[in-house]
């Protein structure tokens, strides 16, 4: 028996720590007098320091079982640098080399090592477990223990066999086994794994007071970049992660943060190590700040400065989204946590799965249906995640932590309707999950419910004047507020609890927040959590604007549309440039025309903005890339290399014509492409002139109406638009 006086000082002597953290101290007793220990604590905890410590003051070798081979190096060399002796610590992985494994074997039987780091892989070779069989081995310690579970998010099957092959070590050597992720699913599963039914359990919140949650609707991928965009615009030079699913968005949404002057780079496990490890080393040294990740980025990396976690794309389950989310802020400071969710991806992650086996897909399904239901809750994120991970919070707690107690949504009286679900769920005699209950509810007539002869129970239907979503809130509140819960063992069939069943009894005033209907949202829906939203278009001013580019066009004798047309006047309109800057980021306006027509503009819009006290949206200009822009960018680089247009052609694999009117868009959009090179291979001077002059007085800019006015004179659609191209670079550009 080791006494709290031994612990205090072995902490002291071996790590030159004073005090513990969390339940280290009692967890390391309970181990030191041989006892299964359970260890359930949140990232940055000190999980390790509860098996180093009674493994280097215990008589013997503690044999660590980790899955990440690339770490224990590292593990290893952090324990060694606690003592002056190598041998304190080795690991005896597939890296090693023959003569290497000799010598840990040696330190071993001369008992100098206190603990050895193993791959499951290694326990699972008979030669191995004969020669443990031979040490005096002190515990086992399993590190990352999700991993045996399949509920878990790093599930790995030869870790089914751990307890397996530590009794064939010797029975009763004591186990730890830790995880810094445990539902009440895979806390069950990994008990009953590694026989530790008798063992105690210590289990620290995960509640990370520190992290702001918030869910946006994503309507289309544009729309979800843009609002990227302008959040991480509002966080300049501060780390952050955008998590994706594929290793093509992380290169696509990488561009769009670097096309807006976002310092982002893209990692995925496609990239060859090296540049793996230099753009991870960059990401530490802060010279790259955000990274566009799919989640093979962040396993073993420890930012402390990580100021926000964005998941582009919404996380497969809700392990993972605490996984990720949770390596923002692990400094504990203020650390803000976005993730975009549209239903759509969720279907698009069920069509990944069809061709899996049932189990499988039920449980993929299950891991979805969580995913949704945090999606979609309007009651506080905070307490859903940690009701995830069967801890009970209440909401006060998050003090405004989330984007549903900063901006509660509204509450309606539930009593009766939890009553109708409660006595449904008994009415189907506990036997279904979530999805048959409410087609039970609003009486579907699905070819369940008739199999089963639900059709002509009196409450089948007692719902139906209610939407599904509205339902959906209403079953998930009876389970936050735990009237229903879920039956882990049966694939999440409902059960109804003793608190359940005294409220169907008597039923009592429970008002609930009602889930957000993210299906039906729309544009104007969307609040960002910076300053006012913008996107309205301001029709007072943009009326000024065109006013005074009408009598800008008179100075100037050209058309107006020269100047810039009409989208451009709407954008300023709505996003109010003041500088040049400002107008660079306005579509269709380049630089040669912001100097060129800029100006006047901008006095006016300055002006407005000042007599109007109007709170300009910063930072919600944003530059979008543009569609086929790598077209783009090559067109422009042939006309730069004096090419023949042919041969740009086909190398943007389009047809001439094609390529005359994207070369036009071009120029709409205040790019000069100088083709006087080709021009006397596509039109002759007098037909260009007669193009020419009647651009100069045609009211609009369009192609298709000059060809209307000039197809008389035998000027042909191709000619319109080399003149144009040429027009456009000279007068408007
Ligand atoms: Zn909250």
């Amino acid at each position: 028996m080791t006494d709290t006086l031994d612990i205090k000082s072995s902490l002291k002597q071996f790590f030159g720590f004073d005090e513990f953290k969390l339940d280290q101290e009692r967890i390391i007793s309970t181990l030191l007098s041989g006892k299964n220990t359970f260890v359930i604590m949140p990232t940055g905890g000190g999980k390790s320091l509860c098996y180093q410590l009674p493994a280097l003051m215990s008589e013997g070798t503690a044999i660590v079982i980790s899955p990440l081979i690339a770490l224990m190096k590292d593990q290893v060399d952090a324990i060694r640098s606690y003592s002056k002796d190598d041998s304190i610590a080795h690991f005896l992985n597939s890296s090693l080399n023959k003569g290497q494994i000799k010598q840990v074997k040696a330190d071993l039987s001369d008992g100098k090592t206190k603990l050895l780091y193993v791959a499951p892989e290694t326990l699972t070779k008979e030669e191995n477990i004969e020669f443990f069989k031979t040490l005096k081995i002190s515990f086992v310690a399993v590190d990352e223990a999700h991993c045996i579970s399949e509920w878990g998010h790093d599930f790995r099957p030869e870790y089914r066999r751990i307890k397996l092959m530590i009794d064939a070590i010797k029975s009763e050597i004591p186990i730890i086994a830790l995880t810094a992720t445990a539902t009440p699913k895979v806390q069950s599963d990994i008990v009953k794994n590694l026989g530790m039914e008798k063992g105690d359990i210590f289990k620290s919140s995960f509640n990370r007071t520190n992290l702001f949650y918030e869910i946006r609707p994503k309507l289309n991928n544009d729309q979800a970049q843009k609002s990227i965009v302008q959040f991480i615009r509002t966080k300049p030079g501060q780390s952050g992660i955008v998590y994706v699913l594929s290793r093509k968005s992380t290169e696509e949404v990488a561009k769009v943060l670097q096309v807006n002057g976002i310092n982002a780079h893209a990692y995925h496990a496609g990239l060859d190590q090296k540049t793996r490890v230099r753009v991870q080393d960059q990401f530490l040294m802060q010279d790259i700040d955000v990274i566009v990740a799919t989640i093979a980025f962040g396993m073993g990396i420890d930012k402390p400065d990580v100021r926000f976690v964005i998941h582009y794309d919404i996380a497969k389950s809700l392990e993972n989204y605490y996984q990720e989310t949770g390596r923002a802020g692990r400094d504990g400071l203020d650390g803000t946590c976005i993730a975009f969710y549209s239903y759509k991806d969720i279907l698009k992650l069920e069509k990944f799965h069809k061709d899996k086996p049932v189990s499988e897909r039920e449980l993929h399904g299950q891991l979805m249906e969580e995913v949704v239901a945090y999606s979609e809750t309007g009651a506080c994120r905070r307490k859903a995640i940690l009701h995830y991970f069967g801890e009970e919070f209440d909401e006060e707690g998050c003090n405004k932590m989330c984007d549903n107690c900063k901006n509660p949504k509204e509450r309606i009286e539930a009593k009766d309707d939890i009553a109708i679900a409660l006595k449904s769920v008994q009415a189907l005699k506990e036997k279904f999950t979530i999805k048959p209950l409410i087609d039970f509810i609003r009486g579907n007539k699905t070819r369940e419910m008739e199999d089963f002869g639900y059709l002509s129970n009196e409450i089948f239907g007692a719902g139906k004047d209610k939407e599904d979503i509205f339902w959906h809130s209403v079953i998930r509140n009876a389970m936050l507020h735990g009237l229903l819960r879920k039956e882990i063992e049966e694939y999440g069939v409902l059960k109804i609890t003793s608190s359940g069943h005294a409220f169907i009894k008597k039923p009592t005033s429970l008002k609930i927040p009602i889930s957000n209907d993210y299906s039906s949202v729309t544009d104007a829906d969307i609040v960002t959590s910076g300053s006012a939203a913008g996107g309205a278009l301001d029709e007072e001013l943009f009326s000024l604007l065109m006013d005074l580019r009408k009598s800008e066009s008179k100075k100037k004798n050209v058309q107006p549309w020269v100047i810039f047309q009409e989208p451009s006047l709407r954008d300023m309109a709505t996003f109010y440039p003041i500088s040049v800057e400002d107008m660079l980021n306005i579509s269709g306006v380049s630089q040669g025309k912001a100097n060129r027509y800029g100006l006047p503009f901008i006095s006016l819009i300055k002006e407005y903005v000042i007599k109007n006290d109007i709170e300009r949206p910063e930072d919600l200009v944003v530059k979008q890339m543009a569609n086929k822009s790598k077209n783009k960018v090559a067109i422009i680089q042939g006309i730069d290399r004096k090419l023949p247009f042919d041969d740009i052609a086909s190398t943007v694999k389009m047809d001439v014509d094609k390529l005359l009117q994207e070369m036009n868009v071009i120029v709409d959009s205040g790019t000069k492409l100088d083709i006087d090179y080709y021009l006397e291979e596509l039109i002759d001077e007098e037909v260009m002139e007669e193009i020419f002059d009647y651009f100069g007085e045609a009211e609009s800019e369009s192609i298709e109406t000059a060809f209307a006015e000039l197809k008389d004179d035998d000027i042909t659609m191709e000619e319109i638009q080399v003149a144009r191209i040429k027009f456009m670079t000279v007068h408007a550009n």
